[in-house]
């Protein structure tokens, strides 16, 4: 297990400690992800107040001995009942001389926010949504590393299943396959895996069911694992037994648009245009009124991390950026394709986490 140095972590709260806004002596930083992010730490609870010379890591007793041993890049506290948690909060608040706090807006719920004015005096709360947006979206070095492990894993999850895929075996069976595969190395899925078959593999965002797969179906398989903190997030379709033109020329199709796609993507180029070219590709056969969906989502310790490639998006490129590249089109009474791979923007361009192989594959019968 990879452990973020030092020097990453002071750099995240470095990139926190530059966000607190002017009107502010402080963030306070409460969402768990982005607890993990600037600490370590991997438990479900805990705060950090960042103010422009200190930081503290604030917990309960309940991983007092896991905060010791995961936090090192700043002082950590820990209460224990009776006290509460909003009444630990103000002590801090105070021996920091904090009395302005921005906080983050779009995770804290209108009733926490209330709880924390009426018991916490002498501090104005300030609510801030966009101190903390696209925070995560430039990866360091060592999340790019835990993002590819990640990636290798679906990897071998896609190569592990292959002998699943042939005419009889159901949805179910093929997605519970990939949650054992995934969890008995010691990973978690990502996200409830899609696998959808036939005329099923017309819905995008499909669930699994007992249909079992037939000749001449469409599998769109779309799966990822989270490990270590970090996800990846992979779509690959394939034609059981006996694939006609149409199908054929569909999916190269859509492989087309997602390698146009990951050809083009470099830093500078806004989120639409490169949407906007998956889309072209795909209008040359006529398809794109059958993608409905955007090209692609950021992707880190969250599976939609922030970020859209899409028409509606503002989003630029970056480097260091990851993104999910994922063209698909989906015809109602015939079936759907989908190519998703994962990858991270560096100066020259794409650099591609996922290997698995992804041209016209037709398998079993
Ligand atoms: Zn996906
Ligand atoms: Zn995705």
């Amino acid at each position: 297990m990879s452990t973020p140095d030092l020097v990453s972590l002071d750099a995240a709260l470095a990139r926190l400690r530059a966000r607190i806004p002017a009107e502010a002596d402080a963030l306070l930083v409460s969402e768990a992800v982005n607890v993990a992010w600037v600490t370590g730490f991997s438990g479900s609870f805990g705060k950090v107040i960042v103010t422009r010379d200190a930081a503290v890591f604030l917990t309960d007793s309940r991983y007092a001995i896991q905060a010791a041993e995961q936090v090192h890049n700043m002082p950590v506290d820990w209460f224990a009942t009776p006290v509460k948690d909003e009444e630990f909060l103000a002590v801090h608040l105070t021996r920091l001389g904090v009395q302005r706090l921005a906080f983050d807006a779009s995770v804290v719920t209108v009733a926490t926010a209330e709880k924390w004015r009426e018991t916490v005096p002498g501090v104005t709360w300030i609510a801030d949504a966009k101190a903390f947006e696209n925070l995560r979206a430039v990866k360091f070095e060592y999340e790019i590393e835990r993002i590819k492990r990640a990636c290798g894993l679906a990897d071998a999850t896609f190569a592990h299943i292959q002998r699943l895929l042939q005419p009889g075996v159901t949805e179910y069976e093929i997605a519970l396959e990939i949650e054992f595969y995934i969890r008995r190395q010691g990973a978690k899925v990502a996200f409830d895996s899609i696998v959808v078959s036939g005329e099923r593999s017309a819905r995008p965002h499909g669930t699994p069911s007992n249909k079992k797969l037939e000749v001449g179906d469409f599998v769109t398989m779309d799966f990822g694992a989270q490990l270590d903190g970090y996800c990846s997030d992979i779509t690959r379709t394939v034609v059981i037994g006996a694939a006609t033109e149409r199908h054929e020329q569909i999916y190269n199709q859509v492989l087309k648009a997602n390698c146009a796609a990951i050809d083009f993507i470099k830093p500078g180029v806004t989120a639409k245009e490169v949407d906007t070219l998956a889309r072209e590709v795909l209008a040359e056969l006529d398809l794109a009124q059958y993608f409905g969906h955007g090209l692609g989502h950021g992707l880190g310790r969250l599976v939609h991390d922030s970020g859209r490639l899409g028409q509606g998006s503002t989003d630029v490129i970056e480097e260091g950026q990851v993104w999910t590249i994922e063209p698909g089109v989906y015809i109602p009474g015939f079936g759907g394709v989908r190519v998703e791979d994962d990858i991270v923007i560096r100066a020259e361009g794409a650099e591609v986490l996922t290997a698995s192989p992804k041209e016209f594959l037709v398998v079993g019968g």
